[in-house]
């Protein structure tokens, strides 16, 4: 069993690895439960646990896996769990969950409806390019849950017809940005480049606006990065280490050559940011 969050770990990918350090953090968890309530993994792992009478988290693998796939990373459990490395226990509950995705995701164990939505959903700047161009057509759709279109989306692609979704803006936040009128400043306190996010250049806009009328309006001269994409998070939820690397580089790369220039980075999602 090795304890390793490091995707460059040869031990990894490993599933027996990875089995027997899962059954290590159930059972710290299961005798802990302070995140009994934070998300349903920690409850189906405790009910997994006490259903079958017994003192050790013994899961079958796919019990396991039914408590890896109701993590959705938000990362609170991590915030508030006391046995975080550099703790001797070691426990980072969602980067394990991440690393459990990363071994179903390559040894191609996912089932091929979620491994295409994956992939479609992953992309999302060829995503919101297109729904964004045809926001009056596809917002109704994404904003109205449980709907007979949102019942066939859940068929095919597995987006539960009851979420609420995100709806897309009239204008991209890089076209605002381009076309505004800049408030003139004679004395900058400082430089920022704003990196947009996926999110707020096609669905939220007006964050992205807001955010730069609060920074100019402390005469700090607000700019974008050239060529930066998707900081490719959905890649990394998905267990698809290395698209996300290749993604994260290229993006680090450019934001790099921004912070050279004196720039500082601004990002307003603190999942693109982490
Ligand atoms: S993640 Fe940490 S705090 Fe949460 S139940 Fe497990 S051991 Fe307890
Ligand atoms: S990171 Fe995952 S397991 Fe932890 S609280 Fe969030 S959803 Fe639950």
């Amino acid at each position: 069993m090795t304890t390793t969050y490091d995707p460059s770990d040869p031990k990894y990918y490993e599933e027996s690895d990875l089995r027997e350090e899962l059954g290590r953090v159930f059972e710290l968890c299961h005798g802990c439960r302070m995140c009994f309530n934070y998300c349903d993994s920690f409850p189906m792992l405790f009910n997994f646990v006490d259903s079958k009478d017994q003192q050790h988290a013994d899961l079958t693998p796919s019990e396991q896996d039914a408590v890896v796939d109701a993590c959705f990373g938000c990362k609170i459990c991590y915030v508030k769990c006391p046995y975080i490395p550099p703790h001797e226990w070691a426990l980072d509950f969602p980067r394990l969950m991440l690393r459990a995705q990363a071994v179903r995701t390559t040894q191609h164990q996912r089932e091929i409806r979620s491994r295409v939505t994956d992939q479609v959903l992953a992309r999302t700047d060829m995503v919101g390019t297109v729904n964004q161009a045809l926001s009056a057509v596809v917002n109704p759709i994404v904003s109205r849950p449980n709907t007979g279109i949102r019942r066939a989306m859940e068929k095919v692609a597995g987006v539960s017809s009851q979420r609420l979704l995100p709806s897309y803006g009239k204008v991209r936040f890089s076209r605002w940005f381009k076309d505004r009128l800049p408030r003139f400043i004679a004395s900058p306190r400082a430089s920022v480049s704003i990196f947009p996010t996926c999110f707020i250049e096609y669905m939220a806009p007006q964050i992205g606006a807001d955010v730069t009328t609060v920074y100019e309006s402390q005469d700090i001269v607000c700019s974008l990065p050239e060529g930066v994409k998707c900081c490719g998070a959905p890649w990394l939820h998905q267990g698809n280490v290395a698209e996300f690397t290749r993604q994260a580089r290229a993006n680090v790369e450019r934001l790099d050559e921004v912070v050279q220039q004196g720039r500082d980075i601004i990002v307003s999602q603190p999942t693109c940011a982490y």
